[in-house]
């Protein structure tokens, strides 16, 4: 075995990686201290040295994304036929694809559909209804956002609607304070729509994200010899895990007893999801033995980043503290920088980001930056700051690609030919293109086949072919061509026509590129999307998990055939797939705008964090104050060289302009020690851009004095900066702090 990846880790690293394969393993360190890393290595070791099988390796990923990058990573290790072995996957995926395989096991059909949110909130949106008047007369808002989180947070906990029942909840003592009576209603309806959203989602025969993860855990703890393949379990993030995840862990790993976690309780962050951080002290509880092991060594940032990333976290006097060493010397100090308008600050990025190409010769490209958001909103004024500038930019987990409107048309036909029992898909597709079948025979149609125990499709079917006489003529005439659309699409799925051929068939059969045209402005903005899916389908091959069959030798319960429809693995890979799955080889040339919650687990070698404001960090909505300074943390902990964060004494919010302070997590870091932060963007010294390559292994991009010359006096020629942009950064180097901060937009962006 070729020991060489194993003999560049540190000491501890290596420990992890060597560790008993059969010892439980809790894995604790701050960021970049390299636990993915070794949670990749510890894999390849599992397989390597130890001759485990890769297919009897659970591997467990926050994202789809973060699977992506482990399975690259193990690649380079492994090789690519026995990493495409490894069951890798989030746990969405993994029971995703457990559930196909042995629907029937726990009472559901093989072909069910999975809804996501957009679908989830219509369900409850229609449940509300009947609820509405009593609501009116409380004088309650309850919006079905609102109960959908409420309903998705009981699912993460494995409560039923009947844990939601206010007297439970009371007798339970779960309910954190006395609930008012107010409180009580809402509870009490949540509780109701609950029940008919879980019998509504089982007749349309289909899953929500939540579902996957309780029907997970039925499948497996109801079946354990389902699990016996996996000899072991590792799970990145763990941190996050709520009890649902945690329990689906323990059965997956019930027959082995072999668990390996990383995670790192200074960046809990999902904590409004659910996320349960006493899962760590839960396992150690739960399985033998178990060995922890702490990493304590950064590589990945600069050590005036580390410096004030800690500094900040320190401030929660209730967390353990923990050592994290830096690999790298000091570095650049990370800029503070307030401006007098968000407009100001966002174009100062702009100008930052084009400067810092230019200084350091084109070792950094755009690629290279992200502007991290505390939330999406904040994004505008930075886009069109970068749009002006032209320079390219990416959202990452902003709006995600499979929630597009017409992703969403395309997609419904699809669901429907698949599982014809899907309401949303029915009730999406019927007026695409719009037929004008109105609200009202919608209803009636949806009701009827309640009563008749069938499916929509099939009552618009029986309409259509007279087996139903009423309903209005209007409707057979309207809904005609859509059956004919459905039934054609049907005949070719049944032959296994390819995803990416459906589509092909579906444009034409529906015009669909004409219906754009008729009624979207940007309609050729969507028909590249469209283009984009039949990319997306035709690379579709074997779902998101790249696992081998669940059925295969060890699985007692296996022997059926493997009957996965093409159709099938590809709407699966659909709904299951995030943002970071569709990017295109070119986003590596873009400037990334990402939320912080999205940027868990990477690292980027520059890193803008504008908004660090109070009401935004924390955010104002916010009952966890801590669990803002930790998601504060994740961002800085993102850079790798240059860190930014910008602040703005005004923004606006909701139309208004309102007046803001500084960030309390970071006045309070200045209170003790205002070293840790520079005001001014530096003018980068030789040494810091060797400091740059050393990190970032770019030593042969170094770029010489005379490149850095020709490419800053390019800057100043091509933009047309203000004397005082030009001042700010010139000067940056002799007297930090000197100078004026910008007073306006024109100021930075006026004419020289
Ligand atoms: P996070 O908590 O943010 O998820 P992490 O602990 O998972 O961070 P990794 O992403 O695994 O950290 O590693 C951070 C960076 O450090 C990566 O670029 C990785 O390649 C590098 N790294 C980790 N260990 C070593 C090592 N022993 N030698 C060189 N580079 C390393
Ligand atoms: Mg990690």
């Amino acid at each position: 075995m070729n020991r060489s990846w194993l003999d560049a880790l540190n000491k501890e690293q290596s420990d992890c990686v060597q560790h008993s394969p059969n010892g439980p393993l809790q894995i604790l360190a701050g960021p970049g201290s390299g636990k993915t890393k070794v949670l990749t290595s510890r894999i390849a070791f599992l397989i390597m040295h130890h001759g485990l099988s890769p297919s009897s390796i659970c591997a467990v990923t926050f994202t789809n994304k973060a699977a992506n990058e482990m399975r690259a990573r193990l690649v380079k290790l492994i090789g690519k036929d026995r990493t495409a072995q490894v069951r890798m996957g989030t746990f969405h995926s993994i029971c995703a694809l457990f559930l196909r395989k042995h629907a029937t096991s726990v009472g559901l059909d093989g072909n069910f559909t999975i809804c996501d949110a957009d679908e989830s909130k219509k369900l409850i949106s229609n449940l509300l209804k009947s609820h509405k008047d009593f609501l009116t007369s409380k004088d309650i808002s309850l919006k079905e956002g609102t109960v959908l989180s409420m309903i998705s947070k009981a699912k993460a906990k494995g409560q039923g609607p009947d844990d939601l029942i206010p007297q439970k909840l009371h007798a339970a003592k779960t309910a954190q304070r006395t609930m008012s009576p107010i409180q009580d209603d809402i509870q009490r309806i949540v509780a109701e729509i609950y029940k008919c959203y879980e019998k509504t989602l089982r007749q349309s025969n289909s899953l929500d994200f939540d579902d996957l993860l309780v029907f997970g855990v039925k499948l497996f703890s109801q079946h354990p010899g389902l699990a016996r393949w996996c000899h072991h379990v590792l799970v990145d993030e763990f941190q996050d895990t709520n009890t649902t995840q945690y329990e689906l862990m323990r059965c997956i790993a019930a027959a082995n007893q072999c668990v390996t976690v990383v995670g790192d309780p200074d960046q809990s962050i999902y904590g409004w999801r659910s996320a349960e951080i006493a899962n760590l002290a839960k396992m150690r509880n739960d399985f033998a033995n178990v060995s922890q092991i702490f990493l304590e060594q950064n590589y990945r940032s600069t050590g005036s980043i580390l410096a004030a990333s800690i500094a900040m976290i320190s401030q929660d006097k209730s967390r353990i503290p923990k050592t994290l060493r830096t690999t790298h010397s000091l570095g650049p100090r990370p800029v503070l920088r307030p401006f007098p308008s968000e407009h100001d600050e966002a174009s100062f990025i702009a100008y930052e980001i084009k400067r810092l190409v230019a200084q350091t010769g084109g070792m950094l490209t755009y690629g290279d930056f992200v502007v991290l958001l505390r939330y999406n909103a904040i994004s505008r004024s930075i886009e069109s700051a970068l749009q002006k500038e032209r320079i390219p930019n990416r959202i990452l987990g902003g709006h995600k690609f499979f929630e597009r409107a017409e992703i969403k048309d395309l997609l419904a036909y699809l669901q429907l030919v698949d599982n014809p029992q899907f309401e949303p898909a029915f009730s999406r597709a019927i007026n695409i293109p719009s037929r004008g079948i109105g609200e009202k025979s919608l209803a009636e149609i949806l009701s009827r086949a309640t009563k008749l125990n069938i499916s929509p499709l099939a009552v618009i079917e029986r309409i259509c072919d007279s087996k139903i006489p009423d309903l209005k003529v209007s409707v057979k005439r309207k809904a005609s061509p859509f059956i004919a659309i459905v039934r054609t699409l049907k005949k070719l799925a049944a032959k296994r026509t390819s995803p990416a051929d459906l589509i092909t068939h579906l444009l034409k059969l529906t015009d669909y590129e004409d219906h754009l045209k008729r009624t979207q402005p940007d309609w050729d903005t969507r028909w590249e999307n469209v283009q984009e899916l039949i990319n997306f389908a035709s690379e579709t091959t074997a779902g998101p998990v790249s696992m081998s069959d669940p059925g295969a030798s060890q699985d007692s319960l296996s022997g059926s055939d493997n009957d996965e429809t093409p159709l099938r693995l590809f709407l699966q890979s659909s709904m299951l797939s995030s943002e970071g799955d569709t990017s295109n080889a070119d986003d590596n040339e873009k400037v990334t705008l990402a939320t912080c919650h999205a940027a868990k687990g990477l690292e980027w070698p520059v890193v803008i964090i504008p908004a660090v404001e109070g009401g935004t960090f924390p955010f104002y909505r916010t009952d966890d104050i801590d669990e803002e300074r930790r998601l504060l943390y994740v961002a800085c902990t993102r850079a790798q060289a240059l860190l930014y964060l910008t602040h703005s004494s005004k923004r606006k919010f909701a139309g208004d302009a309102k007046r803001k302070d500084l960030s309390e997590f970071v006045s309070a870091v200045l209170q003790t020690d205002q070293s840790l932060f520079a005001d001014n963007p530096h003018h980068l010294a030789p040494s810091d851009r060797q400091l740059i390559a050393t990190i970032l292994g770019r030593e042969e991009l170094l770029p010489d004095q005379t490149e850095v010359d020709r490419r800053m006096a390019l800057f100043k020629h091509e933009n047309r900066l203000s004397p005082l942009y030009c001042e700010l950064v010139d000067s940056a180097s002799q007297a930090i702090g000197s100078h004026p901060t910008p007073r306006s937009e024109s100021e930075i962006n006026g004419n020289p």
